[in-house]
């Protein structure tokens, strides 16, 4: 590949936007595990599902077999508006780097939420507003969700109660007070508005809250009010399936400039990212058309693909959602106090769970602190302040390109940066200061997550 045929930033044009997402599931020939009823242990069907979520979205959920599916002209219509979103040729860091290696990365921070969760909100919105809805809700930890789904509900006009992790409400106002300038309803959690809220917080008197707690609210809001669903943002099947948009633009680019990528890294948190962004190379793989060599990246403070075990669990702490199988640390877990660079969920997608048990995906772990080295290290030459989750796919890359340094070997290294950094800057503040600290578990304190993966045997 010669470094002056390919621009800096590659941007499609408009009408170059994928018009159809793709369905990675339709190439798989082990399909992900069901979603299943803790009660029955039965796989949902789509009348089970139908109290909480969109009937079109579980349509997506449950469809193994459509390889294409159209994007809605609606929300290629609000796509237009942040997308196609640039693969940057990373020449600057190459040069820091010395490395012989090419560097691209997808930037998709380039919209206010900041992250690449509007892709899926924004489906998800016309969803509900298609069916005739009144509004939706949703929980949000660290915020980049709730304000994505803030962002997209305004533009369809539906309402939307995003129920923020207390200690996350107070502590990250901003984030706050974007979701309601958006219109949204931001509620902490736990609240007295619910009765899981009312039971939290008379068991536990001045608790900050957690995710567990502000989905089980967000669920019983939505199936107990007329005209309201819940929404997700990562994890399952539909969100995969929107985040493709990702990777189908990174392809065309390729495509057009003769870039084959022999690395793809993506960070992993519930693996939307990396799922919607390796979905066109990995089907290519699953076809065998073509080889890649895939890395998920996550902390090792959260390490639910390198140290997890394959087992359904529960998606949620509150034990109010159904049970995924996944590569998980046991609904109970929770990361060290000091681990501040997000990507803090218990499990991981069912298709990239099956995928990497398969062996088509490889999983690295990676401390805080040489993220946020490798955060600073890119923010300095060039130039965007990456927001920490993605900065774990920094770090990978970086390691990648050094490699390719000692061996002299020119591969071509694509990674996604999810999202800006603006939000997390009292993590940066602790990198800068010196007082951010590494902690790695235990066996023996994921022994205490592993205890609450239910022994289903399945
Ligand atoms: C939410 C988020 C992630 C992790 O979520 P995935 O579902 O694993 O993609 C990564 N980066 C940013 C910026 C996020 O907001």
């Amino acid at each position: 590949m010669s470094k002056i045929e390919v621009p800096y930033k590659i941007y499609l044009e408009e009408q170059e936007i994928p018009t159809s997402w793709y369905n990675v599931r339709a190439d798989m020939k082990n399909k992900p595990a069901p979603l299943i009823h803790p009660g029955t242990l039965q796989p949902l069907k789509f009348e089970d599902m139908q109290p909480i979520f969109c009937d079109e979205l579980i349509r997506q959920e449950l469809d193994n077999e459509t390889a294409y599916i159209p994007i809605p002209e609606e929300v290629l219509n609000f796509y237009k508006m942040y997308r196609p979103s640039p693969l940057v040729h990373a020449v600057f860091l190459e040069q820091a780097l010395g490395t012989p290696a090419h560097i691209f990365y997808k930037f998709e921070g380039n919209n206010t939420s900041g992250s690449h969760k509007l892709n899926s909100a924004i489906a998800q919105a016309y969803y509900a507003k298609k069916q005739g809805l009144v509004g939706v809700t949703t929980e949000t930890g660290a915020g980049q969700w709730g304000t994505a789904l803030s962002m997209a509900c305004s533009y369809f006009g539906l309402d939307c109660k995003v129920y923020m992790v207390k200690v996350s409400y107070e502590q990250k106002p901003f984030r706050r007070e974007v979701m309601r300038t958006y219109g949204a309803n931001v509620t902490p959690s736990p609240s007295m508005d619910t009765e899981i809220g009312r039971k939290i917080n008379a068991e536990h008197p001045g608790t900050t809250g957690s995710l567990g707690c502000a989905i089980s609210e967000a669920v019983e809001v939505a199936t107990t009010t007329p005209g309201y669903r819940y929404e997700l943002g990562s994890v399952l099947n539909q969100v995969l399936l929107h985040q493709s948009i990702i990777g189908l633009e990174t392809k065309a680019a390729c495509d057009k400039y003769g870039i084959k990528p022999d690395i793809i890294i993506g960070c992993a948190g519930g693996g939307s990212n990396l799922g919607g962004l390796i979905s066109p190379f990995m089907g290519e793989k699953l076809r065998g058309e073509a080889d890649y060599q895939i890395i998920a990246i996550e902390p090792a403070s959260c390490p639910s693909f390198t140290r997890g075990k394959y087992a359904y669990d529960f998606c949620d702490t509150g034990r109010v959602c159904p049970m995924a199988k996944m590569y998980t640390l046991g609904h109970d877990f929770i990361p060290s106090a000091n681990h501040a660079g997000g990507l803090r969920y218990h499990g991981m997608s069912p298709v990239l769970s099956q995928l990497y048990a398969d062996g088509y995906i490889e999983a690295r772990s990676v401390e805080q602190t040489s993220v946020f080295e490798a955060a600073e290290q890119f923010a300095r030459v060039e130039g965007i302040l990456p927001a920490p989750e993605s900065s774990h796919a920094i770090r990978a890359a970086i390691d990648e390109a050094l490699k390719c340094k000692e061996t002299g070997e020119e591969k071509t290294i694509i990674f996604g940066l999810t999202g800006t950094g603006y939000f997390d800057l009292k993590a940066y503040e602790q990198y800068n200061d010196g007082t951010m600290t590494d902690y790695i578990p235990t066996d023996a304190d994921l022994e205490k997550g592993f205890a609450s993966i239910p022994q289903l045997g399945l």
